[in-house]
């Protein structure tokens, strides 16, 4: 390994995007380019450049492994719900002096025709369902659907990229899907289900936008979950802002 790591706090699509990028075209003085992943995910696609795998041990964990592997600058480019490592990147970076960028993609917003509802957490549009049951198509990803789980009333069609254990949540129905995902496919989904709500939190981004235009087009209501609020962090909202950032750092 060189002698100064640049570390991405990866779990994005533009972590990987970053991580491509800076291997097509290094910059030499950021020395070895290395993504951290969670584990979260059992088999993930594996980044250009180097891996480390696992969480870090909060705040003194991280600030420990910044000294191991000389870590001069991160990109915390996890995604806007990783709420807790985020806030560690930030108090590690502040205790140890390790410049820190943080690579957000823009939150969606809501177009003229839309339907939604804006909630603060995943816990509130559990509430809002228990009070207007219906047919739930709930895309809240990998973290999160346990919450709706003791809900009576509502069907539920969960959404997720890795299969849950067989007994998760045996009244609901369960979607193994990865994205992108195309407008006319998700609207013919929904349709043929009778969706009547649609469950998702603001991840922004294209990959999976294509369910928020379906839904405008079927007029259904999103119960849309609003992103934690994160510690204040220098913050860039594309790769190539971020890309930027790393040559003038
Ligand atoms: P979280 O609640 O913010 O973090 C929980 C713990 O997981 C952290 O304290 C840290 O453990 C470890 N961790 C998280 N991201 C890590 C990373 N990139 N590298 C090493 N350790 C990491 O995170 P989460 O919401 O569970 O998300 C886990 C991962 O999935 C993140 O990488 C995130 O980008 C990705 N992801 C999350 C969502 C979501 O909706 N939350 C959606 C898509 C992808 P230690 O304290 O031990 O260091």
């Amino acid at each position: 390994m060189s002698t100064r790591t640049l570390l991405i706090l990866g779990g994005t699509q533009e972590a990987y995007q970053l991580a491509e990028a800076l291997a097509a075209e290094p910059i030499p003085r950021l020395g070895t380019v290395l993504t951290s992943l969670s584990g979260a995910t059992a088999k993930p696609r594996l980044p250009a450049g180097a891996l480390r795998v696992g969480g870090f041990g909060g705040v003194a964990g991280l600030a420990a492994f910044f000294r191991e592997a000389s870590v001069h600058q991160v990109v915390d480019a996890t995604h806007p719900f990783a709420a807790q490592m985020s806030a560690q990147a930030v108090q590690a970076c502040e205790l140890t002096k390790v410049p820190l960028v943080r690579l957000a993609r823009p939150a969606w917003v809501p177009e003229p025709d839309d339907h939604w509802i804006m909630l603060p957490n995943l816990e509130a549009a559990h509430d809002w369902l228990q009070e207007h049951p219906g047919r739930v198509f709930l895309t809240v990803g990998e973290r999160g659907w346990e919450v709706f789980r003791s809900l009576d009333g509502a069907r539920f069609w969960v959404r997720t990229l890795q299969a849950p254990a067989p007994d998760a949540w045996p009244g609901a129905s369960w979607v193994q899907q990865r994205g992108p995902f195309s407008v006319e496919a998700e609207q013919a989904w929904m349709e043929a289900q009778s969706i009547s709500v649609l469950v998702s939190k603001n991840s922004g981004g294209t990959a999976t936008q294509a369910k928020l235009e379906a839904a405008r087009a079927r007029s259904t209501p999103v119960l849309m979950i609003e992103r934690p609020v994160l510690p204040e962090a220098p913050t860039v909202e594309t790769v190539e802002e971020a890309l930027l950032w790393l040559r003038r750092s």
